[in-house]
């Protein structure tokens, strides 16, 4: 039987923790954040609060229930800090070793459900890498959270009943429409959306068009609301990579080989919107410059 989730954890406050920690609070549950350290997590508190007055100044939110959302976010600076939460979700970066020592770090401290947010690494793997693989489950969110509707849920082999009902009634707790997928290698979303960006990657450095040339023609020519190259900016062009070297290793198959620009662009630190420059160029607030002295 689905419990009902009243206090979660969440590990790794980038945009992606952010997002399911500020979808979660303004849905009633108690929300314990995490990073590598407490100033990171003070900082994406104060950034979850400009989100919440962004939607009480657009009329979508009222003063009393912002001001609700924001005290139940609370700052932990170890893992012993999340022992009451029933789940915890980790949004560190796409590494599996990474992922796994978090689990590791958390694991013993609290009874309840490990979740990921991971993109594209094997639920199974990541399990097999606990002492109770079959309360571990993958619970894939869109970015940005509080807009995207979707939530993926992952189940590892060994992941029990208990654990995949109770997730999926989370999900539906948050707002989320849930769509399970199997244990392989980008799940249904990403196995579809990253040989996509890649490819527009690839057209690129093959001199096809310019970054906006792509992007208009699928914006225009395939009715996508943003173009691939402007999308792979918003996830962050290192995700992106992780996710394909992932679908290239794991499936074995060349067609999925990460375009040799976008591991130049990770190499130099373009990795999109997040650090100011990918594709395109982002002034501080996250903006789009434009210009002819740009290209
Ligand atoms: P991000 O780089 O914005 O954030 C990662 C956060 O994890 C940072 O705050 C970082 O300080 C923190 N972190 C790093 N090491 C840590 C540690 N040892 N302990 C605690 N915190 C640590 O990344 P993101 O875009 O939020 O992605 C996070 C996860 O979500 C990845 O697995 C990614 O594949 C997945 N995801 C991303 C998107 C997207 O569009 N960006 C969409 C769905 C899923």
């Amino acid at each position: 039987m689905a419990r009902n989730i009243q206090r979660i954890g969440v590990v790794g406050t980038g945009q992606m923790g952010r997002g399911i920690a500020q979808v979660a609070a303004q849905a009633g549950i108690h929300v314990v954040l995490m990073d590598t350290n407490i100033d990171l997590v003070r900082q994406a508190i104060a950034t979850i609060d400009v989100d919440l007055l962004k939607l009480v100044d657009k009329g979508k939110l009222s003063g009393s229930d912002h001001e609700a959302a924001w005290a139940r976010l609370e700052a932990a600076d170890a893992p012993a800090a999340l022992a009451q939460c029933e789940i915890v979700i980790e949004a560190v970066p796409e590494s599996e070793a990474l992922k796994r020592e978090i689990f590791a770090a958390v694991g013993p401290h609290m009874k309840g459900i490990l979740a990921t947010n991971t993109s594209s690494i094997s639920i199974t793997r990541l399990a097999a890498s606990t002492p109770r693989p079959h309360q571990v489950i993958g619970m894939h969110f869109m970015n940005p959270v509080p807009v995207m509707k979707l939530c993926e849920i992952i189940r590892g082999l060994a992941t029990d009943e208990d654990t995949y009902e109770t997730t999926l009634a989370l999900a539906k707790k948050l707002g989320k429409t849930a769509v399970t997928s199997r244990d392989r290698p980008g799940f249904i979303v990403n196995r579809i959306l990253i040989p996509l960006l890649n490819e527009a990657c690839f057209a690129l450095y093959e001199g096809l068009g310019t970054a906006a040339d792509i992007d208009t023609g699928i914006e225009l020519g395939l009715n996508h609301p943003m173009g691939p190259l402007t999308l792979a900016d918003f996830i962050g062009l290192d995700t992106c990579l992780s996710i394909a070297e992932v679908l290239h290793r794991e499936l074995g198959d060349d067609k999925y080989r990460p375009c040799p620009l976008l591991r130049q662009y990770v190499a130099a630190g373009w990795l999109g919107r997040k650090t100011g420059r990918g594709f395109y160029r982002y002034d501080a607030a996250g903006k789009k410059q434009t210009g002819w002295w740009l290209d």
